[in-house]
């Protein structure tokens, strides 16, 4: 936990499992090209996402009627549906994908094996809830819904009666019920089905909310385990607010507190809680302008737009023309810098495009690819038609679904593609402008940063799904998993020491080769120190993973000197 300007952040706080799984196969659906995609009800309570979505042309419908095109995909959303309504979708004809959260299929599993026994049902739930109404239709007809203590008061005697609950419910409201309910019951059968993510974010709230002057709330205002959650705090902390994001705090409220306790409901995505955090933190901050405090927005804003990353691809276009023995030239790294940057900004763009701030940098990006051609042209004939060739693909890539390529789809082809892009751009131009391409140590030299970029992107990747950012498995780790994404990682270390031992072996530059080498145990410490921890990627993550590629240009110019 962060405790940064008294700003606590809840390790509970973001995405649950379910709403997790849920998202993934969604985005993995409009990954493979199935378009439309069908939600039944909204896919989670929360209008940043639901706006990234309907971007994606991922829209919500109530019924399968109601879906326009019936050779999009329905999907069932975490919360999951009744039976009966299960059997109506089933035969409407369209594909369908059940993304119901197995703690809530749980829930269904529970109910109807009590109600098959005869036994009566009580939900402790909401019961507008779409959870709620889903557990209902399990109970044979002979299920009622109550929402705490009060209204169980008022339940008939029940000769057998299952009491459960809501998966996101209170525990103390759901035993209060639960106690009043068997005491009138002949047979009680008291099926706590509370989910565990649930129980771990309130007892995490309780413990840290009564000692916070200022509890911060983050989520959907239609969101109910979002809504719950305030209501928890309110009984705990002496201030309470429930936003959906940092545009609804000022200043006056988040100065005075000395204790600010940030918590979000099941369905919040990380990175609008970090939004959140981070505009707390600088506001806080702003108290007492200071040097450093400036620096940091100006290093912030620097890796945000994306022009770090490009003076690392300057660094490796540098790194590669030493491998592929090139004297220094300028005109190769200002074409690597801008073709990256514009990729890169071009890309992000696309992802924003919901976001108010989505269009400036796309123009930006644009403007960027056009000066990396007029850099190629002053490059040559060849090195322009084949970089106005590659740039048009990468500036395509955000389209790709439209194409409805298998290929493109393909797992991992995200991190794939940014490696070829980076590889084509640092290695293979400057060689291919030079004629040096048959040359052994160029082919290596392409091949090196294609790997070291690959691991970029997959150990990038990591962090953004730590951080719950919307990427499908066109990113390798989504596509993979944790432990697979580790062996490759571990082999593509493996085969970069390779290379460099290689070009050790046919005795090429061996003073460069020695000091790349010593640039690897970086790398290695950055994949150590990545996958040991659940970072979620941020302005440190970024600026530490493309470190390696300025520690590399230090290491090459350094050779000079051996
Ligand atoms: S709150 Fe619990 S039961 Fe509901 S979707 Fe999340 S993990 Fe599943």
């Amino acid at each position: 936990m962060d405790k940064e300007q008294g700003v606590t952040v809840a390790k509970s706080a973001g995405f649950c499992p379910g709403v997790k799984g849920a998202i993934d196969k969604v985005l993995e659906l409009e990954a493979s090209g199935k378009k439309p995609i069908y939600t039944l009800g909204p896919l989670i309570h929360n209008k940043q996402v639901t706006d990234m979505l309907a971007a994606k042309q991922i829209s919500s419908v109530d019924k399968p009627e109601q879906a326009q095109d019936k050779s999009g995909v329905l999907v069932i959303r975490a919360h999951g549906i009744t039976p009966a309504f299960r059997a109506e979708v089933m035969n409407s004809g369209m594909e369908v994908v059940d993304a119901t959260c197995p703690l809530v299929k749980h829930a269904h599993d529970v109910i109807s094996k009590y109600a098959q026994e005869g036994y009566h049902t009580v939900i402790v739930g909401d019961g507008g809830h779409a959870e709620v109404i889903g557990l209902l239709g399990c109970t044979q007809g002979k299920g009622v819904v109550v929402s705490g203590p009060e209204e169980a008061q008022a339940l008939p005697h029940y000769d057998k009666v299952n009491i459960v609950s809501q998966t996101t419910q209170k525990e103390s409201v759901f035993f209060a019920a639960a106690e009043i309910i068997k005491n009138k019951s002949d047979i009680c059968q008291i099926s706590n089905t509370i989910c565990h993510p649930t129980k771990l974010r309130q007892s995490e709230t309780m413990t840290m909310a009564k000692n916070a002057d200022l509890v911060i709330v983050v989520g959907g205002k239609h969101s109910a385990n979002t809504a719950r959650l305030a209501l928890l705090c309110r009984e705990l902390a002496p201030q309470v607010v429930h936003i959906e994001t940092e545009a609804e705090l000022t200043p006056e409220q988040v100065l005075p507190a000395k204790s600010i306790f940030i918590t979000a409901g099941a369905s919040t995505p990380n990175w609008v809680i970090n939004q959140v955090a981070e505009w707390v933190r600088q506001t806080r901050k702003k108290r007492g302008i200071s040097f450093t405090g400036i620096l940091q927005r100006f290093w912030a804003k620097f890796i945000s737009h994306s022009a770090y990353t490009a003076l690392a691809a300057a660094a490796l276009t540098y790194v590669c023309m030493k491998l592929e023995g090139l004297a220094f030239q300028y005109k190769p790294l200002l074409f690597s810098a801008l073709f990256v940057f514009s990729l890169n900004t071009v890309n992000r763009a696309w992802e924003n495009k919901t976001r108010p701030a989505g269009k400036l940098p796309a123009i930006f990006g644009y403007t960027a690819a056009a000066l990396a051609l007029v850099v190629a042209a002053l490059m040559g004939l060849k090195t322009f038609v084949l970089a106005a060739l590659m740039t048009a693909l990468g500036l395509l890539y955000p389209l790709r679904h439209a194409l409805k390529s298998k290929i493109l789809s393909l797992p991992g082809t995200k991190d794939i593609l940014t490696a070829i892009g980076w590889g084509f751009a640092c290695a293979f131009l400057p060689a291919f402008t030079n004629d040096l391409l048959l040359r052994k140590s160029s082919y290596l030299a392409i091949f090196y940063a294609v790997l070291l970029v690959f691991m970029r992107s997959v150990t990038l990747g990591f962090t953004s799904a730590n951080k719950d950012l919307m990427i499908g498995k066109e990113s390798f780790y989504k596509a993979f998993g944790i432990g697979k994404t580790k062996l490759a990682v571990m082999g593509l270390l493996g085969a970069l020491t390779t290379v460099l031992a290689v070009l050790l072996t046919i005795t090429w530059k061996p003073a460069l080769v020695a000091m790349l080498l010593l640039g690897n145990l970086y790398t290695i410490c950055i994949v150590i120190y990545y996958y040991s921890h659940t970072a979620s990627r941020g302005v440190k993550e970024e600026t530490l993973i493309d470190a390696q590629f300025f520690i590399l240009w230090i290491l090459a110019w350094l050779s000079r000197f051996i």
